[in-house]
């Protein structure tokens, strides 16, 4: 009798087991999903921040690359502009009695005044022309160039590699620019091609 009674609650207890056991079973693949959500999340979370960190770096290199800018100088002691650059359009040259580009800027210069190089760089050609009188030439880095037209006298020499604000030459006459009275005439070019000057130095503009 005894084990007859003491087997009844056993079985009843079996029975009893097999609906937790399905709540176990439930509990469990919630907490596996529960845990793919997290890994999948994780996952995607972290694959998006993986590219923000790689723009920062990407950012900050170009910065320290940048060569130092290139600075130019005044040509002359005391720079006044008598007659700016027409890179773009004709001007009226009342010597030539001819419209033509005016492809550099005229500084009011008395004749024999020294002219200074506007940066360091190599001389690249002395010219004496009937025209423009003594012109000197100077290849600067980053591809800039200065010439230096109505010159006297030139103090350097084709190849002469020069610092910046060395002497290279005196004001002279520059016979296509006669009427404007003694000057120096001064062009720039930035790889190749001209440039205006007074947009990289400073200097007083009177007209
Ligand atoms: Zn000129």
């Amino acid at each position: 009798m005894r084990t007859y009674k003491s087997n009844r609650p056993s079985a009843e207890k079996t029975k009893q087991r097999m609906p937790k056991r399905g709540v176990q079973a439930a509990v469990i693949s919630a907490a596996i999903i529960v845990i793919a959500v997290v890994l999948t999340l994780s996952l995607v979370f972290g694959l998006r921040k993986a590219p923000v960190e790689n723009d920062v770096p990407t950012v900050t290199p170009p910065v320290e690359e940048k060569p130092n800018p290139i600075t130019f100088s005044a040509p002359l002691t005391s720079c006044t502009v008598i007659k700016t650059a027409a890179l773009d359009k004709l001007v009226y040259n009342d010597t030539l009695k001819q419209w033509r580009t005016h492809n550099g800027v005229d500084f009011e210069a008395a004749a024999g005044s020294d002219v200074f190089t506007i940066a360091a760089g190599t001389v690249t050609s002395v010219e004496n022309t009937i025209l423009d009188g003594m012109v000197v030439t100077v290849e600067h880095a980053e591809g800039y160039s200065s010439t230096y037209k109505g010159l006297e006298k030139a103090a350097v020499a084709k190849g002469d590699k020069i610092e910046s604000g060395a002497k290279i030459g005196t004001v002279g006459n520059m016979m296509s620019e006669q009427n404007s009275g003694a000057h120096l005439h001064l062009e720039m070019k930035k790889d190749g091609k001209f440039v205006v000057v007074t947009d990289y130095i400073n200097v007083e503009n009177d007209k």
